[in-house]
């Protein structure tokens, strides 16, 4: 199937949906997609509301109302269209609600605040952590000086910076993020390891398994070459515990985060989940992905889906599905989303579970 036809499809199943949803207005409280409702953000001291400022985004209020009235169709075409289209391919990110109305078990465990997360945003700029025989090496000390504390707790930017060269360039005034850690890393932009030659892979912080090397850190006490610890850092949302526990999510969930608000705005995939004592709630982008959605630190980001990798997707079954099953004499996966032709034909074909 085309991409072209992939569309056509969902687009038709999109509208089928709606129409089937305009039918039957008052029958169950599951939709599609869930609908955004403002967060519940409890007493977070320092914390701006959600309603403040940067975080104003009419399109992200839900229209007024109590959580015990019907949720209002406000999904358009060209969301379901979306949704739908990345189903079919496998993508999907198993909305909370079936179209059916039905939650899906794995799911009955998240609070309904869950369905619309705000949280702030931090940009990390280019930064160093040092092992300590590193640190001395090139700064002839014992420990990195504190110069201001990071929203993580116990992290700080040091006033001391080191200057990387590489074999194609180099850049000065790169800033030590402390304590000392077991093992030195070296977190860049993309558009940094431009300038230095390098293409280190993109990592989770901590994981230096396969990550580059190549470059060299000097310091006024002296210089350390790099064998390997350069990473292009993931881009990840640390947790506090309580968060974790009031949205429902865990480390190691995979999230897509809407920053922005301009025209620049953009979805962010596959935002990695880091939860722990050790966290407080922060969105960390790099430089890069600052600049392309327009945001800055303390601008608020909306978590839109999220995914548990180690969990079983949902199929979408279309009606071609059905005939191949009834065909080859199988069964209708468990769990299956059907289209409404599928459905239809499902259940004429007798296949549909009593
Ligand atoms: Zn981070």
């Amino acid at each position: 199937m085309t991409e072209e036809e992939l569309d056509r499809l969902a687009t038709i199943i999109a509208d089928a949906l709606l129409r089937e949803r305009k039918r039957s207005p008052g029958e169950a409280a599951g939709t599609w997609l869930p609908v955004p409702v403002r967060p519940d953000l409890g007493s977070r001291e320092g914390a701006l509301p959600v309603w403040a400022g940067s975080a104003q985004s009419l399109d992200d209020v839900a229209p007024g109302r109590s959580s015990k009235s019907e949720p209002q169709a406000r999904v358009s075409t060209a969301e379901l269209t979306r949704a739908t289209r990345a189903a079919a391919a496998g993508q999907d990110s198993r909305p909370p609600h079936s179209a059916a109305g039905r939650s899906p078990r794995a799911w009955r465990d998240r609070p309904k605040a869950a369905a619309s997360i705000e949280v702030s945003i931090g940009v990390s700029n280019r930064h160093v952590h040092l092992s300590p025989t590193h640190f001395r090496t090139l700064f002839g000390s014992a420990a990195p000086t504190e110069e201001r504390a990071l929203v993580q707790p116990g992290q700080f930017a040091a006033k001391e910076i080191v200057t990387v060269t590489g074999t194609k360039g180099r850049i000065e005034g790169v800033r030590i993020v402390g304590p000392a850690r077991g093992e030195t890393q070296l977190e860049l932009a993309f558009s940094d390891a431009r300038i230095l030659g390098i293409t280190p892979p993109v990592k989770a912080s901590g994981s230096l398994g396969d990550s580059a090397g190549g470059v060299t850190l000097v310091g006024p006490a002296g210089q350390v070459m790099l064998e390997r610890g350069v990473i292009i850092a993931a881009r990840h949302l640390h947790l506090s515990p309580e968060d974790a526990k009031r949205w429902g999510l865990h480390n190691g969930d995979q999230l897509d985060i809407r920053c922005g608000t301009g025209s620049r705005a953009a979805t962010l995939h596959g935002v990695l989940v880091r939860s722990g004592k050790e966290h407080a709630t922060e969105l960390h982008l790099d430089a890069d992905e600052s600049l392309a959605t327009g945001v800055r630190t303390g601008d608020r980001a909306t978590v839109l889906a999220w995914r548990r990798p180690a969990e079983q997707r949902r199929p979408l079954v279309t009606e071609r599905d059905v005939l191949a099953i009834a065909r080859s004499g199988q069964q209708i996966p468990p769990g299956a989303i059907l289209t409404p032709s599928a459905r239809d034909r499902a259940r004429a074909m007798n296949l549909l579970p009593k």
